[in-house]
C-alpha cells in the first residue's frame, strides 16, 4: 500500500508556546536609592486550536506541513511590566475530522474531539502560564524577594486526525462507473474528472440542493475494486467514509452491458460483497441502484438490464446519463422523498472535550556514578530564573523541590550530605541541613 498516499488520516505535532519567565526587578525612582520589588510577569504562551472548516475536504495539506507551533510568551520586564502573550494559532481541518491523542509509543490514545460543525474549535495544546515576577512574592516578612517563577513549559502533543466525511449520501460503484461525474452533475462540488491523478484518490464531497432550503451532502467513494475490503486497492481507505451515510447510491457502469447484459448485475454484486465484508451494517442502509451511461444503450438493452436488476436487487432503480443529463431529475426527486431519512443524527457526534488535561508533572531520577540526575521541565525552568548567589532565591527553589516531591524521592533513593544533583546543565550539592529546614 505504500505507493499510495492516504490523506484521510494524518499525524501532526502541535506545540503550544512556552510561558514567559517572570523576572526579579526593583523599582527605580529618582531620589529613592532602592525601591520595592518590581519584576514583571511573563506572558502566557500561545495555544494551538483545531478549527473545523467547511471549505476543506481532505487532510491533504498535512502531507506537507506536520508541525504547528504557537508563539512563546515573552519574559516580564522591570516596573512590573508583563511580557507579551504569545499568539495563538488555529489549524483548519475539514468538517468531520476526528482527533485522537497519540501515546508515547505512537499508538492511538483517547479521542479528544470530533469536529462536526463549521467553525467548531477545540484546544489541542495549551500554552504555558507566564511565571510571576518577584513583585508577587513580597510580604511583611519578606520585603525584597530575590526570586521569581519561570514560565510554565508548553504542552506538546502528537495527534492523529482522521477524516470521516459527513455525508448523508454515499456514492459507491466500481472505478469508471461515473461516480465523480454524477457528483459533479447533481451537486455544487467542484470535483475534477479524469486526468488529474489525485482526484481519483480524494473522496469528493458535494452539496446537493433539494429545493426549499434543503440540502444534502454526498460523497463518492473512489477506487472501490474487488478485494477492497481486504485492503486491496484504494477503496478500503475510503470505505470508512461511508459508514455514517444514511443512503447509498449504487452507481453502475451501463457501458459494461455492451459486453454482456448481465455485467451490471455482476458489478453490483461485487460491490455489495465488498461492503458486506467491510461492515455488514452497510448493507442495511437504504440504497438506490442507478445505471449510468444510458446514452450508450438502446432501449431494448436498457429494458433488459433494468428488468434483471429490479428482480435481483428488489430496490429502487433508475437510469441516468451524466453525459446528457437524462434521469438526474428523478434522482433528486427520490432524494427529496428520502429527506427525513437523510437527517444526520447529532448523537453520532462525540462532544469535543474543550479542556484537555495539562501534561502531568513528572520527574525522573537516575543515579550515575554517585550523581543524581534529575529530569523535570518545571525544575529546569525554575533553575533558569534562580539566582544561585542569593539565599532567599535558593530557599524558594528548595521549597519547590519539596512541593513537587523531588526531595522525598531523592531521599528515598539514598542521597546523602555532599552528594551531587545534576539538573540540566547545573549541579547542586545536597545538604542535609537545607533539607531539614525546608521540608
Ligand atoms: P468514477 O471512476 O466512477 O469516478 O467515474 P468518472 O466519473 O471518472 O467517469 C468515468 C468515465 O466515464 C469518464 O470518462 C466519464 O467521462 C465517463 N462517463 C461518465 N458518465 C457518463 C455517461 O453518462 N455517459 C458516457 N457516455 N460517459 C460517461
Ligand atoms: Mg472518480
Amino acid at each position: 500500500m505504500s505507493e499510495y498516499s492516504f490523506f484521510d488520516s494524518a499525524t501532526i505535532e502541535v506545540i503550544a508556546g512556552n510561558g514567559g519567565d517572570g523576572i526579579v526587578g526593583w523599582r527605580r525612582e529618582k531620589y529613592i536609592p532602592k525601591g520595592g520589588p518590581a519584576g514583571g510577569d511573563g506572558g502566557r504562551g500561545g495555544n494551538v486550536y483545531l478549527v473545523a472548516s467547511q471549505d476543506h475536504n481532505s487532510l491533504l495539506a498535512f502531507e506537507k506541513k506536520r508541525k504547528f507551533r504557537a508563539e512563546d510568551g515573552l519574559a516580564g520586564s522591570n516596573s512590573n511590566r508583563s511580557g507579551r502573550f504569545g499568539n495563538d494559532i488555529e489549524v483548519l481541518v475539514p468538517l468531520g475530522t476526528l482527533v485522537y491523542e497519540l501515546n508515547a509509543e505512537g499508538t492511538r490514545g483517547r479521542m479528544i474531539g470530533d469536529l462536526s460543525q463549521h467553525e467548531q474549535k477545540i484546544l489541542v495544546a495549551r500554552g504555558g502560564k507566564g511565571g510571576r515576577g518577584n513583585q508577587h512574592f513580597a510580604n511583611s516578612k519578606r520585603q525584597a524577594p530575590y526570586f521569581c517563577e519561570p514560565g510554565e513549559p508548553a504542552e506538546t502533543k502528537k495527534i492523529e486526525l482522521e477524516l470521516k466525511l459527513i455525508a448523508a449520501v454515499g456514492i459507491v460503484g466500481l472505478p469508471n462507473a461515473g461516480k465523480s461525474s454524477l457528483i459533479a452533475r447533481i451537486s455544487s462540488s467542484k470535483a475534477k474528472i479524469g486526468d488529474y491523478a489525485f482526484t481519483t484518490l480524494k473522496p469528493n464531497l458535494g452539496v446537493i440542493d433539494l429545493g426549499e432550503g434543503r440540502t444534502v451532502t454526498a460523497a463518492d467513494v473512489p477506487g472501490l475494486i474487488e478485494g477492497a475490503s481486504g485492503g486491496k486497492g484504494l477503496g478500503y481507505q475510503f470505505l470508512r467514509h461511508i459508514e455514517r451515510t444514511k443512503v447509498l447510491i449504487h452507481l453502475l457502469d451501463g457501458a459494461r452491458a455492451l459486453e454482456s447484459a448481465n455485467y451490471p448485475l455482476r458489478d453490483y454484486e461485487t460491490v455489495r460483497k465488498e461492503l458486506f465484508v467491510y461492515n455488514p451494517d452497510l448493507l442495511e442502509k437504504e440504497h438506490l441502484v442507478i445505471l449510468n451511461k444510458s446514452d450508450l444503450l438502446d432501449d431494448d438493452l436498457l429494458d433488459k438490464v433494468l428488468l434483471e436488476l429490479k428482480e435481483k436487487t428488489g430496490t429502487w432503480i433508475s437510469t441516468v446519463s451524466c453525459a446528457t443529463g437524462q434521469g438526474l431529475g428523478s434522482i433528486i426527486n427520490r432524494l427529496r422523498e428520502l429527506y427525513p431519512t437523510l437527517q444526520l443524527n447529532s448523537v453520532n457526534y462525540f462532544k469535543a472535550d474543550e479542556t484537555p488535561a495539562i501534561v502531568e508533572e513528572v520527574f525522573s531520577i537516575d543515579i550515575v556514578e554517585d550523581r543524581f540526575i534529575l529530569k523535570s521541565p518545571t525544575i529546569e525552568g525554575l533553575l533558569r530564573v534562580t539566582d544561585f548567589e542569593n539565599f532567599s532565591a535558593l530557599s524558594h527553589l528548595y521549597a519547590q523541590l519539596g512541593k513537587t516531591g523531588v526531595l522525598t524521592a531523592l531521599k528515598a533513593r539514598g542521597i546523602q550530605d555532599g552528594d551531587t544533583i545534576l539538573i540540566g546543565k547545573r549541579s547542586l550539592v545536597w545538604s542535609d541541613s537545607i533539607d531539614g529546614k525546608m521540608v
